[in-house]
């Protein structure tokens, strides 16, 4: 569960989506990219490892475009590569989609949509978002994603764009925060609000199942069905120091408070559906019940934590 941004305003959007992603990057993430809409239509680049290979990537060209999605990456389904990073794009390339979250019954969707004749390209449970947008897409990108989310199971936080509506995004959550930001003559969306105090200090806090659609100059809000919505904007007096700790003292103590979330994220992708811990993606089979050691290495307060966990493997 990382992060996703977006933008679209008067300002080239690239700079600002990478500046936004890098205010993410303290929730960790294994790849990152971007969607730009621009005068040469959708324009995708997403890479492995740190945004630094990102930015790399695109320093030696000028994407032009000034409506933008962008993700960083952690991986759930699919291993951290090139080809599954976000955003993931529809078969003819004009909708892309950056997805936090894990969509549950994504398998089911895969194999209908490949019955239809979809080639995909990633392992990740979020390719089945952009088909799914594709083959609901009429003209609206809206109606379109009530469409999807009336099929896709799991959590989510996305943002959607689509070369035939261009300086749009329609962004959605469920199960996965994600936070709208109100400029003047450019709006924003990001998972966590240290992405947009540097562009505005008026926010607005989807709820579960609530879409927000974004263009330059307005943000309209609607429900899980498409009924339209009226939400209040808050204002951000903390500084972006005070808000990467969340409302916390210091950064201890909200990863202290964050563990609860910190074992779900980790164990959600690895609980199979009748509630059985699989763990075989990273070796770890029955054969690890006739391990003779287990050795734990930590440093720091996770030592502490260690030299405990050693007394409980010890009994078990
Ligand atoms: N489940 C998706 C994937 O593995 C999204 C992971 C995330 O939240 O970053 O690509």
């Amino acid at each position: 569960m990382c992060g996703i941004v977006g933008y679209v305003g008067d300002r080239d959007a690239t700079p600002v989506l990478v500046n936004a992603l890098r205010k993410l990057e303290y929730r960790g993430y294994d790849s990152a990219g971007i969607a730009v809409i621009g005068p040469e239509g959708l324009v995708v680049r997403k890479a492995k490892g740190a945004l630094r290979r990102l930015e790399e990537l695109i320093a030696t060209e000028t994407i032009r475009g000034s409506c933008g999605i962008g993700h960083t990456r952690w991986a759930t389904h699919g291993e951290p590569s090139d080809v599954n990073s976000h955003p993931h794009t529809d078969v003819s390339g004009r909708i892309a989609v950056v997805h936090n979250g894990i969509i549950e019954n994504h398998a089911k969707l895969r194999a209908w949509l490949e019955g239809r004749g979809v080639a995909f390209r990633s392992q990740t449970d979020t390719e089945v978002i952009a088909h799914l947008v594709d083959h609901h897409y009429e003209g609206d990108l809206l109606k379109a994603v009530v469409a999807v989310m009336g099929r896709i199971e799991g959590s989510y936080a996305l943002a959607v764009v689509c070369e035939d509506e261009p300086g749009k995004i329609v962004a959605v959550r469920k199960d996965s925060p994600l936070v709208v930001g109100l400029g003047k003559a450019e709006n924003l969306i990001a998972s966590d609000v240290p992405a947009l105090l540097e562009y505005t200090r008026e926010v607005v806090y989807l709820e579960d199942k609530e879409i927000a659609v974004l263009t330059r100059d307005r943000v309209d809000f609607f429900d899980g069905a498409g009924e339209r919505l009226s939400k209040k904007p808050s204002h951000v007096d903390w500084d972006v120091a005070a808000a990467e700790k969340g409302g916390f003292e210091h950064f201890m103590l909200k990863e202290i408070h964050e563990q609860p979330k910190a074992l779900t994220d980790t164990f959600r992708a690895r609980v199979d559906g009748d509630g059985k811990v699989n763990l075989s993606e990273i070796g770890l089979d029955e054969s690890w019940a006739r391990a003779r050691r287990v050795v734990i290495t930590a440093c720091g307060t996770a030592w502490h934590a260690g030299v405990v966990a050693k007394y409980a493997f010890e009994r078990i």
